[in-house]
């Protein structure tokens, strides 16, 4: 037989590209790279007519694909996989548990910087001749004057510069009439910084000759000789280029004569954008108290056990927490350590830094995509083995992960709620700690009562830290009956004559106040005196609130900002009233009490830069502010000297949330809130206003009773079927007509109801019933953890919304699902 005749095998890749398709398209691969392919790596496929796209490899077959011819594959990005099997699986069971698709997931896993983007680039045909033109609209003849100005442009470019999204359309008229020619370009988005620089060479070990070299030099050419003595004189002989040149206005000739004469090697060094952090300190001593739960801590993980430590405020859960990621990194393993919010990681980070002398990775969206995508290199090569990082932390690239640590187990923000996937960081660390037999310690002083069952279960083991360190003293808690306050007529604005006194004093001795209030802006909204209407977003079915930082009103929902009107739109009554209290409401009354005090706000909107947050926790830390007004934002972990007192004016925001979760997470906020309160031998003090001074939640505060509460709570939430006790997934049916999502949300019941009976709730039109122009209808299904088949459920669902898109007039309506909602 022929060797022309053998069977060359076709090779097809399934990929998977940064978009939110229900399915993996395959590939054909040309048979010169056959060899070369390798799940897990990058390559460009095209995609559409005139796109192409960044994938990931997620599979090798020889099966080529049903329905469609394959299209090649246009090009390979990388030589080696960088995304590993490890994490693939990773990602596949995050599509299928958070109900999202594996382009989602890529989203959100891969730094910016490894998606490279089609950028199809547009110009002006060659052959193109303006007197033959035919006739052209209005639209065409923009984007045509657009083509005679600039040499190439983007079809981004076209839509901003028509400010409408469809031109799709006009391009492709004028490509037929062959006024417009396009090129597809690949963009890399990130591309690795060099920089040059000169090492002297060996030459200049041996002295005599260092000595006759530079003689000569200096009579031949003085040039060459000061840059010469400058490099000489630089530590280590060796310097950058940039500088050299800079600072000495050498010429590039000069260099390459030096070079080719043997004095010096030019080297382009690869620029590190990303800046791991030192650590350059030690561990503490632990306690003997410390040391018991560090005991119990090892004996659940010889059993194989996750654990929850359960520790009061200020009991020393960093130490331990430290002491477990100094035993992995010093037998060269990885350690995650997952922190809840943005904020705090910078402020851990440089705590954690005086405690481990290890190399820190920090991996949060603050930084630049490239800083991110070369972290993920380090990692990946294992360059760095200890990351602190906020939730999607959890997709870095590691190979040997031993422990994840989760701080603030309890805190909401480490589900993703803003986009798909909609995962939650510690219940995905379990699916990741499974695959890489990681061990977790997760730690909280008010831990989820999700962790709490699990323990009660016996899946996880809960360890115990009751003693402070130093025995400080849990601050005291007092109520004040706001009902009674107002009666009596000792109001001024917000705060009680009680609260007034209480911030004089502890001002007067120099000690620092903190007020808590949960609510951002100037006025929740404003309402108008003569007719009752309140302004609202045009996009979204919620009140505007109103920043006077600003001078504007703004949606919390989907940052909609408007003038504020002098007149009301519906009435033109000029009689507008703000109503309801933000912090910048609060600051500003604070100031009448007290003119003569430094008060400052701390919130999301007080804070635009990274350096934003420290700047005014130094000045808190200072005394140069001396009352902080803040949001949630303050409760959570950060440590003041000289916290005295901690004023909540309005405890009922909390108390009154319409949500199964409100209670648990009212007794975390205040009590996390009043951790912040005292420190070392002093006594802090809370002052909380409400007018329901004796709700179970602020006695059990009071008490430092969480544990009590949560049997309390966790009985009614088995008997009502909540969390953790059933699984709840969030439908949202979505459209832009409000006919047409009401039957939809209809039509859709019809599915599911026979299927899932009275497991399903709704639907409803939830209490923001529009967002950004999309109204919405809503389903809460509620399945038994133990006899429902969830993954069958998932199915289903996935099925149920196919039927519904694919019936008539419902094409484009959205069906988002969210898994165990927050
Ligand atoms: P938690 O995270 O449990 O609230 P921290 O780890 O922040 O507690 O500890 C509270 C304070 O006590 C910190 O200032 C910490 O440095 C100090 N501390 C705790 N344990 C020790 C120890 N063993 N040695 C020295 N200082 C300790
Ligand atoms: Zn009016
Ligand atoms: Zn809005």
């Amino acid at each position: 037989m022929s060797m022309l005749f053998e069977d060359r095998v076709t090779l097809f890749v399934k990929v998977i590209v940064p978009l939110p398709l229900p399915k993996i398209y395959t590939y054909r691969v040309p048979h010169e790279w056959t060899d070369l392919v390798f799940v897990g790596q990058r390559i460009a496929v095209p995609f559409g007519t005139k796109k192409v796209y960044s994938g990931i490899i997620y599979e090798l077959t020889e099966s080529p694909p049903e329905g469609y011819q394959a299209d090649y594959i246009l090009d390979l990005l990388d030589e080696k996989p960088i995304v590993s099997l490890l994490q693939l699986k990773f990602w596949d069971w995050i599509s299928q548990y958070y109900m999202c698709f594996l382009g989602d997931v890529l989203s959100t896993a891969l730094p910016a910087g490894f998606r490279v983007q089609s950028m199809t680039k547009l110009s002006l045909h060659p052959d193109f001749d303006p007197d033959d033109l035919q006739p052209l609209d209005s639209k065409e003849n923009e984007i045509l004057s657009l083509l005679l100005t600039s040499k190439s442009i983007a079809v981004e470019q076209v839509q901003s510069a028509l400010k409408m999204k469809s031109v799709l359309k006009y391009i492709k008229s004028m490509y037929v009439k062959g006024i417009i020619s396009m090129e597809e370009e690949l963009k890399e988005n990130y591309k690795p910084k060099f920089s040059e620089w000169i090492f002297c060479t060996d030459f200049w070990d041996n002295e005599t000759d260092a000595n006759l070299a530079l003689n000569q030099m200096e009579r031949k050419s003085i040039k060459q000789f000061e840059a010469m003595m400058y490099i000489l004189g630089a530590p280590g002989k060796q310097i950058e280029s940039k500088q050299l040149v800079l600072n000495k206005s050498v010429s590039r000739n000069t260099l390459i004569s030096l070079e080719k004469k043997g004095y010096i090697q030019l080297v382009k060094k690869r620029e590190d954008r990303f800046h791991a952090i030192q650590g350059e300190g030690d561990l503490v001593e632990l306690t003997d108290t410390q040391k018991v739960a560090v005991d119990e801590i090892e004996q659940a993980f010889k059993l194989k056990k996750h654990t929850l430590l359960h520790g009061v405020t200020g009991s020393g859960k960093t130490h331990i927490y430290l002491h477990f990621a100094e035993q992995s990194l010093k037998e060269g393993k990885q350690v995650l350590f997952l922190v809840p919010e943005v904020a705090l990681t910078e402020h851990l980070v440089s705590r954690v830094a005086q405690l481990i002398s290890q190399e820190i990775g920090v991996w949060h969206h603050y930084y630049s995509t490239s800083e991110r995508t070369e972290l993920y290199e380090k990692i990946r090569l294992r360059e760095i083995n200890f990351i602190i990082g906020t939730r999607n932390a959890l997709f870095a690239p590691f190979a040997e992960l031993d422990l994840i640590i989760i701080d603030e187990e309890h805190e909401s923000s480490y589900k993703q709620f803003e986009k798909r996937p909609n995962f939650h960081a510690r219940d995905a660390a379990f699916q990741l700690a499974k695959l890489n037999h990681s061990k977790i310690l997760m730690g909280s002083a008010t831990p989820s009562y999700e962790m709490l069952q699990l323990a009660n279960d016996s899946v996880i083991q809960k360890v115990q830290l009751l003693q402070r360190f130093e025995q400080q003293q849990f601050a005291e808690f007092m109520t004040l009956n706001l009902g009674d306050l107002k009666k009596q007529n000792r109001m001024q604005g917000f705060f009680s004559d009680l609260a007034v006194e209480a911030i004089k004093e502890k001002l007067k001795r120099k000690e620092k106040v903190i007020v808590y209030h949960n609510r951002k802006g100037y006025a929740p909204f404003i309402q108008c005196g003569t007719c009752g209407h309140t302004t609202q977003c045009v996009q979204c079915d919620i009140a505007l609130t109103f920043y006077k930082s600003y001078n504007q009103q703004r949606c919390n929902y989907c940052g909609y900002q408007q003038n504020v009107p002098k007149n009301c739109p519906a009435c033109s009554s000029a009689d507008l009233i703000m109503k309801g209290v933000g912090t910048e409401k609060i600051v500003e009354e604070l100031n009448l009490i007290f003119p003569e005090l430094r008060i400052s706000r701390f919130d999301q909107t007080s804070i635009k830069k990274r350096s934003d947050f420290q700047k005014i926790l130094d000045a808190f830390e200072s005394g140069e502010i001396e009352i902080l007004v803040g949001t949630q934002l303050l409760a959570k972990g950060i440590d003041f000297e000289d916290v005295a007192l901690i004023v909540v004016p309005d405890a009922d925001i909390m108390l009154n949330l319409p949500d199964f979760r409100s209670h648990e997470r009212a007794f975390q906020q205040l009590y996390q809130l009043s951790g912040r309160a005292g420190r070392g031998k002093k006594r802090g003090q809370v002052l909380v206003q409400s007018y329901q001074p004796n709700h179970l939640v602020l006695n059990a505060v009071k008490d430092e009773a969480y544990a009590e509460l949560a049997v309390s709570e966790l009985i009614e939430r088995q008997t009502f079927g909540y969390p953790p006790f059933s699984r709840l997934i969030d439908i949202s049916v979505k459209h832009k007509d409000q006919q047409t999502v009401f039957s939809a949300a209809a039509h859709l019941n019809n599915i599911l109801r026979n299927k899932l009976g009275d497991r399903l709730l709704g639907p409803l039109t939830p209490s923001v019933s529009r967002v950004k122009n999309m109204y919405i209808q809503q389903f809460l299904l509620k399945m038994d953890r133990q006899k429902d088949n969830i993954p069958k459920i998932k199915e289903f669902l996935f099925w149920a919304q196919n039927q519904l898109q694919t019936t008539n007039g419902f094409s484009a309506v959205r069906v988002d699902f969210d898994v165990d909602p927050n």
